[in-house]
């Protein structure tokens, strides 16, 4: 019996269910982060003056595409700076008074973390403004003439928030970040460094050309590369006896059989480029037609699918919809259109 997994699903950096194994992988300290240079040497700086000055740290915005360290990042701040940490999400806050007692729960100096902050409602945002500018709290408490507005003064504190969606939050709650970092998609080299950790702190013995291989094939994304690493060590567990180093043969078996292509792409990657090629001529299509056409919600696609794919410039996103780039025809093993003539 080979182990259960589903293709598509083990290439989608959202979370999962199964994800459980990841907490062993995570990094402790920001010297123990992997890549991200120029945001890990920022936060380096503004967490030492902080810490220095007794201060809580001003609030940090983290951008970018699932699977690439937010969650990671914000743990590590607190733990650098020695606070408490405090985690929730956008969607889960739906009344001023949740977050009303998060909020007076905080000890000072503390790091509150809102995941997906780009869907948190708009009355709850409103009330995050003067938490976050003056450590202040206005509330309307009862209803009708009754009602009646109290302030209550907050501990200093440190919101840090992470979304896949920068464009979508209002200007007013984006401006009140003093420390606004995008997270990039990691090197090769990187995501090496990374699987071979991992495959330390998992105990198996994987070879410096096996770690490049899954490396290479995670789209860029730290947690596509643990995900992955942990499916090559079950396929691995078949056919290599504990103990002996997993070669890179086995890794790009294993990776092959989960249907990863040579450039990280699965099933579902496949199946939108190849929908532009063969029902649109390559394009321009619109975002909502192709989510209806592969069955997919537009965020999935634009949050999940495209990045990767926009970056590697399989795909361009043009104002009149999503076009085939050169690579992308390649990739489909496809000849591209001739260049119309200028
Ligand atoms: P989401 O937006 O989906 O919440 P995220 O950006 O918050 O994702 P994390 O949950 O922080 O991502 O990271 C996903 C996985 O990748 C974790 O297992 C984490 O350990 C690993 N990871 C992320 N960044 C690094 C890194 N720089 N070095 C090593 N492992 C990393």
């Amino acid at each position: 019996m080979t182990p259960e997994f589903t293709p598509e699903r083990e290439i989608d950096a959202s979370r999962q269910s199964e994800d459980v194994g990841e907490a062993a992988l995570r990094p402790q300290t920001l010297s123990d982060f992997t890549g991200q240079k120029a945001s890990r040497e920022n936060l380096s700086v503004f967490i030492h003056a902080a810490r220095n000055r007794g201060e809580a740290l001003d609030h940090v915005l983290l951008h970018g595409p699932p699977g690439l360290g937010k969650t990671t990042l914000a743990q590590i701040v607190s733990r650098e700076l020695g606070v408490g940490f405090r985690a929730t999400s956008g969607p889960v806050i739906q009344r001023a008074g949740d977050l009303a007692a998060i909020l007076t729960n905080l000890q000072p100096r503390d790091v509150l973390f809102i995941d997906e902050i780009h869907r948190l409602q708009p009355a709850i945002e409103e009330i995050l403004y003067p938490a976050m500018e003056d450590f202040q709290l206005d509330l309307i408490i009862g209803e009708g003439p009754a009602a009646r507005s109290v302030r209550i003064d907050l501990p200093p504190f440190t919101l840090v928030a992470a979304t896949t969606r920068a464009g979508l939050l209002a200007t007013p709650l984006r401006d009140r970040f003093g420390i606004p970092l995008r997270l990039v998609f990691y090197t090769p080299e990187e995501l090496s460094r990374i699987v071979a950790r991992g495959a330390e702190k998992l105990g198996f013995a994987l070879s410096a050309a096996g770690a490049m291989e899954i490396a290479r094939r995670s789209r860029g994304t730290p947690r596509i590369a643990g995900r992955l690493l942990r499916r090559v060590r079950d396929f691995a567990s078949l056919s290599v006896p504990e103990g002996q180093v997993v070669e890179v043969d086995v890794a790009d078996a294993a990776l092959t059989r989960l249907e990863v292509d040579a450039l990280g792409l699965d099933g579902m990657d496949r199946r939108y480029l190849r929908r532009i090629a063969e029902y649109h001529h390559g394009g321009p299509v619109g975002v909502e037609t192709l989510a209806a056409a592969l069955a997919e919600s537009r965020d999935t696609l634009e949050d999940v699918i495209e990045p990767f794919l926009i970056q590697e410039g399989l795909v361009l996103r043009t104002s009149r919809g999503r076009v085939l780039g050169e690579r992308g025809w390649l990739h489909l093993g496809l000849t591209p259109p001739p260049r119309p003539e200028n």
